[in-house]
């Protein structure tokens, strides 16, 4: 049973675009990095009072939650936005540009807090349609900074009052599509992302007599060749890896041959399964070249997020959500999953759910050429933000609609 007459829902979002293109400037002028962003968290705050909501603040991290009670009995579903940004010089040239040096609001996260600030308009003014509760996620620290994990820690779905969150839903937006589209796909939608650290450790010397040293380079070489052999050798070509070092530190000067390499790097993966599987193949191969040469290895491969999992039947209902409310033809599924990662991982792992992307390349940029999300000229195309926000909508009232 759908309750809502889903295009409405777009031209109610695209009414209210003049105010979400004030808001989100306010947002990107003032870019805050990490778990700390009090001046976000206000302006997040204060737009959750000027609809009668009432913010929760968090106390670990500076998030925000706000409960929308619908008028008819049901259960909840969690809606979620992510409010950091990144340690770049903005050189995008808009006037409404970071009014902090070396801070930008370079991965549109200041358009995800806008979207969902406008679906909350959206619903607020639809209350006697909702059956059960809304419950908005503002978090900051997505970046590397797992600010999802802190507020479930903090107890985000442990509230007596939220017990019965059903389902979870996110946008990220990307300028890698054109404005307005939907990019969906159920399962692997997003990569688990784990760092690898390794010191190699040898005996340095004199570089005209090797045989009197144990020389860490030429290892830290085969380290690197191998793990690619490993990757293509051992790993799935249909359950994909990716191993890839990203930093390779020795030495100082000609004649020296240094006591130690360190690398670091990056392993990628869209399983679980296969995800634990690697670490172990990283782990072989690091100490069997290593043991080899007799060399020392200290190895260290950290946990990131984990893999950003849709759950198919959720994600195929908010992918005709999507159809109702923009349009099929706008709604693109994906071939593949994209092998970044994001912290709404943690959230998916408690709660059936999606995240989806939404477009919004400047139709005046080449797509071959068009800055993508992390470049300090990234630019997103503020009209996308309708489509987010009527989206997000959707999303909640059919989901609390049981359709
Ligand atoms: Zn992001």
């Amino acid at each position: 049973m759908s309750t809502t007459n889903q295009p409405d829902l777009l031209a109610a979002a695209q009414a209210i675009l003049p105010d979400l293109v004030d808001l989100r400037r306010r947002l990107h002028r003032t870019p805050e990095v990490g778990l700390q962003l009090p001046a976000t968290q206000a302006i997040v705050a204060e737009e959750l009072r000027a609809l009668g909501l009432e913010p929760r603040l968090g106390t670990s991290t500076t998030s925000a939650t706000a409960v929308i009670e619908g008028a008819l009995p049901g259960p909840t579903i969690l809606l979620r936005a992510d409010m950091d940004g990144l340690p770049l010089l903005e050189e995008t040239g808009l006037e409404f540009a970071s009014e902090t040096p070396g801070t930008m609001h370079a991965c549109g996260h200041d358009t995800h807090m806008t979207m969902l600030l406008g679906a909350a308009r959206l619903l607020v003014a639809r209350r006697e349609q909702l059956a059960g509760r809304v419950l908005l996620m503002f978090q900051p620290g997505e970046e590397g900074y797992h600010g999802a994990r802190f507020m479930l820690e903090e107890g985000l779905l442990d509230r007596p009052e939220d017990e019965e969150v059903t389902g979870a839903f996110a946008f990220h937006i990307w300028t890698g599509h054109a404005t307005g589209t939907v990019h969906v796909r159920p399962g692997a939608f997003l990569a688990a992302a784990d760092f690898i650290d390794l010191v190699i450790r040898g005996r340095g010397g004199h570089a005209s007599e090797p045989h009197k040293t144990v020389d860490p380079i030429p290892v830290a070489a085969e380290v690197v060749l191998a793990l690619q052999s490993m990757v293509t050798r051992r790993g799935d070509v249909f359950d994909p890896t990716v191993v890839t070092i990203s930093h390779v530190d020795a030495g100082t000067t000609h004649n020296i041959i240094p006591e130690t390499a360190f690398l670091q790097g990056t392993i990628r993966t869209v399983s679980e399964d296969n995800r634990a599987a690697v670490h172990g193949w990283v782990r072989r191969v690091v100490e069997g070249v290593c043991g080899a040469h007799g060399v020392t290895a200290e190895l260290r491969i950290d946990p990131g997020y984990p893999v950003t999992f849709n759950d198919p039947a959720f994600a195929a209902f908010a992918a005709d959500v999507a159809r109702d409310v923009v349009g099929p033809d706008a709604v693109i599924e994906m071939a593949n999953p994209i092998m970044g990662a994001e912290d709404f991982s943690y959230v998916l792992q408690r709660v059936p759910g999606a995240m989806f992307f939404v477009g919004a390349r400047p139709p005046e940029e080449d797509p071959a050429t068009a800055p993508q999300n992390h470049s300090n000229r990234v630019r997103h195309h503020e009209p996308a933000m309708a489509v987010g926000a009527a989206v997000y909508a959707g999303v909640a009232l059919r989901h609390l609609a049981g359709s």
